[in-house]
């Protein structure tokens, strides 16, 4: 193992030694939700500032635009039908792209409210679409459009296609962020990232019961941030929390201890799994999106999760 890597449990087998992150694009001013599309071999993500979506073609290596403006777009991720799905901090909505193309609003407003700047959304196998809400695409016009919050707080959002309705489920949180289930989605982990509005401000993951009806039940806090913040992560195979910190990405077990550590020599923002076999680990540091091989096996986001006989 060189530095590159720091390995706390060597049973979790974590990481391939010899691999070296290959930076795919450079020259972004703040990269973020990255998302993986198998059936395109492809990834989507985020340049914030710089308002567009890019997309990486996994087989030539080609870097381009896929949209700009992008509505300061953030957070992707695929539905579990292979569409994009993205959080927007300039228009503060959710948006689907369709098929043919054409850009459906899936949410703007809570109670006749406008949202906050949604910035991060994971979609259940249920359909359902579970976005975060803080103020980043508010407080200023670098990540977003500077205005007034209309929400009383920053909350957790289910949007249920079906009924089209949108529920605050998690309303406890002071600056949500990044998020995401459980292999069998008995559990949704939630960043909250308001240490970036104060020093005693929250820096953690908090971990949620999911129940049937869609509610949640706080379980507390898994892990502070020791280096850094936490803003995005992905949940593995074995529930391991893969995350984004200050020095690169940190592993955890689902009861937060350490496993280990890929020090990228600067931030690691948000970050997913890739590849046919979600084996590719896909990072997004500030100006540079890096990829690597790794052991893990992401969560499968475009398969229906089997109820065991
Ligand atoms: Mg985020």
């Amino acid at each position: 193992m060189s530095d590159l890597y720091q390995v706390t449990d060597p049973a979790a087998r974590l990481f391939l030694g010899h691999e070296v992150p290959e930076t795919i694009y450079s020259g972004a001013k703040w990269n973020e939700g990255p998302a993986y599309f198998p059936a395109s071999r492809s990834l989507v993500w985020s340049d914030i500032p710089n308002d567009r979506l890019m997309r990486y073609d996994e087989l030539t290596g080609a870097v381009g635009i896929l949209r700009q403006p992008s509505h300061h777009a953030n957070g992707n991720t695929p539905d579990r039908s292979g569409r994009l799905i993205t959080c927007e901090h300039g228009a503060r909505r959710v948006t689907r792209t369709e098929f043919d193309g054409s850009v459906t609003v899936v949410a703007h407003s809570h109670n006749g409210l406008k949202l906050n700047s949604p910035n991060d959304v994971v979609v259940k196998s249920d359909g359902t679409i579970w976005f975060s809400d803080p103020t980043y695409g508010i407080d200023g016009d670098y990540f977003g459009n500077r205005a007034k919050r209309e929400q009383e707080g920053s909350h957790v959002y289910r949007f249920d296609p079906s009924s089209e309705t949108l529920a605050a489920v998690i309303t406890s949180m002071n600056q949500p962020n990044g998020l995401a289930f459980s292999p069998d989605e008995r559990r949704l982990y939630v960043v909250d990232s308001a240490r970036t509005h104060g020093p005693d401000l929250p820096a953690h993951i908090r971990c949620f019961d999911v129940c049937e009806n869609g509610a949640v039940e706080d379980r507390g806090v898994v892990v502070e941030a020791s280096v850094g913040l936490f803003d995005g992560f992905r949940i593995d195979e074995e529930e391991r929390i893969w995350a984004g910190t200050g020095e690169g990405v940190h592993v955890y077990s689902r009861g937060g201890d350490l496993l280990g550590k890929i020090l990228t020599g600067g931030i690691v923002i948000n970050l997913c799994f890739g590849g046919l076999k979600r084996n590719i680990l896909y990072m997004c540091g500030a100006t540079e999106v890096l990829r690597v091989p790794v052991r893990a096996n992401g969560v499968n986001l475009h398969k229906g999760v089997e109820t065991p006989a």
